[in-house]
């Protein structure tokens, strides 16, 4: 702590990102990066933009991004903002729309960068807790709230939530903003987009960081109404106006225009976690059902943290939180079948 520093920091919490070994010999299982690289459309895309224009600012509202993704959506671009990374854009709807009287509400067990939110802005939140089988239960939202967010599939447990019951929460809670976080949402779930034109106060975020392949890039998006997305707008023209470099933007139009690719490699990676799934249950896992590119799973008679431990001896890392109520769960990112392999081979006879 320092004499210099503005008085609310001493007491932030920051999010712990999962660790970036410096090892690249490691089968990476930790943080839910695609095992797949991005599409070559847009790695070409990017190669061809490293040119003199990099000494020009990219355009500040990303305008050709923009209509990439209101065209893969069939939206109109005015319902379309754009992040550095979702964890950006959601900084933005913390600070833009959540900061009300009446506490957020969001799963115990969810995206741990909320809660970090929640300390920087200064917002009251009350966890929901997941029920025993740790699924959301809808009835639990449908209480004064200042904003309701929640990832979809939730994550770290990997459960989806379907549409109807995405409703029903945004039936109950007309007056505040509902966010569905969806940053997953392609390995398995249905979006909430559908949804906009009917619920002005509902925002879909999403990533490019996991079925695309691009978590290197740092792109993010929100959808919903266009009164939700001048507000952010507006907190983000009063904060940087450049997020997104010309890099980000050419690339990751070109991910989205190519389908094909994204089609592909987002079901390979469901094949696996199926195949994964089956092994781990062999081996008396019990594994929480998942829609997402990673799996929640524990074992009845080992510690979490022993086997992650184990695992790390043998060259695989995989993620394990210390809070309570999943303390001897391990969260496992779907990998190559090689890589998912090499965790059933660390495993090792349980
Ligand atoms: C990975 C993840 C994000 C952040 O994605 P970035 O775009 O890489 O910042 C947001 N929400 C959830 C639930 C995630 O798992």
């Amino acid at each position: 702590m320092s004499k210099f520093w503005s008085p609310f920091v001493k007491n932030l919490v920051p999010y712990v990102p999962g660790e970036q070994p410096k090892m690249t010999k490691l089968v990476k299982l930790n943080t839910n990066e695609n095992p797949y690289g991005p599409s070559p459309k847009a790695l070409a895309a990017m190669q061809a933009e490293l040119n003199d224009n990099l000494r020009l600012y990219p355009d500040p509202n990303s305008d050709l991004l923009k209509q990439a993704v209101a065209t893969y959506y069939g939206i109109d671009a005015s319902k379309v903002f754009l992040g550095n990374g979702s964890d950006e854009v959601l900084a933005h709807i913390f600070h833009g729309l959540f900061q009300h009287e009446l506490p957020l509400l969001f799963p115990d067990i969810s995206y741990s960068f909320y809660p970090v939110y929640c300390g920087l802005y200064g917002i009251q939140s009350a966890p929901v807790p997941l029920d025993e089988q740790f699924q959301i239960r809808v009835e639990d939202y449908a209480k004064p709230n200042g904003g309701i967010i929640f990832p979809n599939p939730n994550a770290p447990t990997g459960c989806v939530l379907a549409l109807d019951a995405v409703e029903q929460i945004l039936k109950a809670s007309p007056d505040s903003v509902v966010v569905v976080d969806e940053a997953y949402i392609d390995f398995g779930g249905e979006t909430a987009i559908s949804l906009v034109d009917r619920y002005p106060n509902l925002l879909v975020t999403q990533t490019l960081s996991k079925s695309r392949s691009l978590a290197g890039l740092r792109v993010g998006l929100a959808v919903g109404h266009p009164d939700l997305i001048e507000a952010l707008e507006r907190v983000k023209n009063s904060f940087n106006s450049y997020p997104l470099d010309r890099l980000a933007i050419v690339g990751a139009a070109a991910a989205f225009e190519d389908r094909e690719y994204f089609e592909k490699t987002c079901r390979q990676v469901i094949d696996s976690r199926n195949q994964l799934v089956a092994q781990l249950e062999d081996k008396g896992f019990e594994v929480l059902p998942s829609a997402a590119n990673f799996i929640f799973a524990r074992h009845p008679r080992h510690d979490a943290a022993g086997l992650a431990a184990k695992l790390r001896e043998q060259g695989v890392i995989v993620r394990h939180f210390k809070q309570e109520r999943i303390a001897q769960f391990l969260r496992i990112s779907i990998g190559t079948p090689e890589q998912n392999q090499a965790l059933i081979d660390g495993l090792g006879d349980l």
